[in-house]
């Protein structure tokens, strides 16, 4: 009972700590730094009453404003883009993955348990843009229940703690969590899905005690592992470099999972500088996300499959056997699909992951029209591949729940 009490705590604690961040949460904040124009204030009001804005000191000081273009401004700052009704809010499927509030299960041995719908920078490109920042029933409300759960679940192997943003909840509540997951005997390990270390490197580098925690539980036996999301190799820096360090000091192994993203990465000398800057720093390319088609992101910034494919293959060109290590993917509803070549209107693709077992290591060909940014803008199975015939319905099928999800027109609270 007692547990439940200090969880239901994290919450106050968890806002607490976003107001003392002093985030630029307020169009008006940037108008009064110079930053914006009245006129963009007044434009942009309408996108902020949807989908909020929170921006760290320190991200929002990597910004060249002098730069209308710039990489950083695109995935903080709010923009017209976000007006484009174009897209879905669920692409991955997630509310029919939801065994109970917080909690999916998609993959057989992995469970996602969502715990807070903040995040230090409420990124515009974010695929769960209609929760975060948002009061959401999505969220978890007692990490019990998660644990009973996972607990109860033997084919789970590894928990996946993401939201929002883990690491915006004070050290007592992931210390509740992970302490609590430790006792779970068939977990093999545990991941915090954070852009802590990219956007807050303070948060990390100053909080002894949050270090210390990972050292308790990252232990050789059983690896506590942190997921981070570097997109831009600007994103780099001394204090983000210091974040790492002292991250992998306390015995934690990092991956990152970047998104292509139109104006941020879409260019492979890029591309190949941030995969090749995170080796440097200690950090494990793991994937790179082709964009979902995001409502409200999908507009802004959603590139082609076949330009994506050609990026990736120039950055890899450029890159040595480790830092192009990565595998890049969509993550479909139902499942992770690798993008593995493009010859004139074919695309080849392969389930690296996927919800139906029987679909793992599946491997098809599709007509690839020009300008498809994902799995149901694809044509059918070309003729004379040698590959089973596969049409586009059950694509369409899998696309269509949660297509139309909930459009989070409430107001900002
Ligand atoms: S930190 Fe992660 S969850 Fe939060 S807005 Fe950015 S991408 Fe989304």
């Amino acid at each position: 009972m007692r547990r439940t009490e200090r969880y239901e705590e994290t919450h106050t604690g968890e806002i607490e700590m976003m107001k003392s961040d002093k985030n630029i949460c307020e169009l008006e904040e940037l108008e009064a730094m110079g930053l914006l124009t009245s006129e963009e204030t007044e434009r942009l009001r309408g996108v902020t009453e949807r989908h909020p804005m929170s921006v760290t000191p320190y991200y929002l000081s990597l910004i060249d404003w002098s730069d209308p273009y710039d990489p950083i401004r695109k995935m903080a700052i709010p923009s017209e883009g976000e007006f484009s009704p174009v897209g879905s809010y669920d692409t991955s499927g997630e509310r029919e993955n939801t065994k109970l509030p917080g909690l999916q299960h998609k993959y057989a041995k992995t469970a996602l348990v969502l715990v807070t719908s903040r995040c230090p920078v409420y990124c515009r490109h974010c695929f769960r843009k209609r929760l975060v920042g948002l009061p959401s029933k999505e969220i978890l409300h007692r990490f019990e229940d998660a644990a009973t759960y996972i607990a109860e679940h033997s084919e789970i192997n590894n928990v996946l703690l993401s939201g929002g943003d883990p690491l915006v909840l004070p050290t007592n509540s992931i210390a509740f969590f992970l302490e609590t997951l430790d006792r779970i005997a068939h977990l093999d390990y545990i991941r915090i899905g954070t852009r802590v270390p990219v956007v807050l490197p303070d948060r990390i580098i100053e909080d002894g005690d949050l270090l210390d925690l990972f050292r308790r539980y990252s232990r050789p036996q059983r690896r506590l592992y942190v997921v981070t999301q570097f997109n831009h190799p600007r994103e780099i820096t001394e204090q983000s470099t210091a974040a790492i360090d002292a991250l992998i000091r306390s015995g934690v192994v990092i991956s990152n999972q970047a998104v292509l993203l139109r104006g941020v990465n879409d260019d492979s000398d890029v591309l190949a500088d941030l995969q090749r800057g995170l080796v440097r720093i200690g950090v494990n390319p793991y994937y790179v996300f082709q964009c979902r088609p995001v409502r409200r992101v999908q507009t802004t910034f959603q590139i082609s499959l076949g330009r994506a494919y050609r990026i990736i293959e120039q950055a890899k060109a450029r890159l040595d056997g480790h830092s192009k290590q990565f595998r890049f993917v969509m993550s479909h509803r139902t499942g992770k699909i690798e993008i593995v070549g493009v010859r004139n209107d074919e695309i080849y693709l392969r389930y690296h992951q996927a919800k139906n077992p029987d679909d793992i290591g599946r491997f098809f060909v599709r007509r690839l029209p020009p300008g498809a940014g994902w799995l149901h803008d694809l044509g059918d199975t070309p003729e004379g591949t040698g590959v089973p015939r596969l049409d586009r319905k059950r694509d369409a099928e899998a696309e269509l729940p949660g297509t139309q999800a909930e459009d989070p027109s409430h107001t900002v609270q």
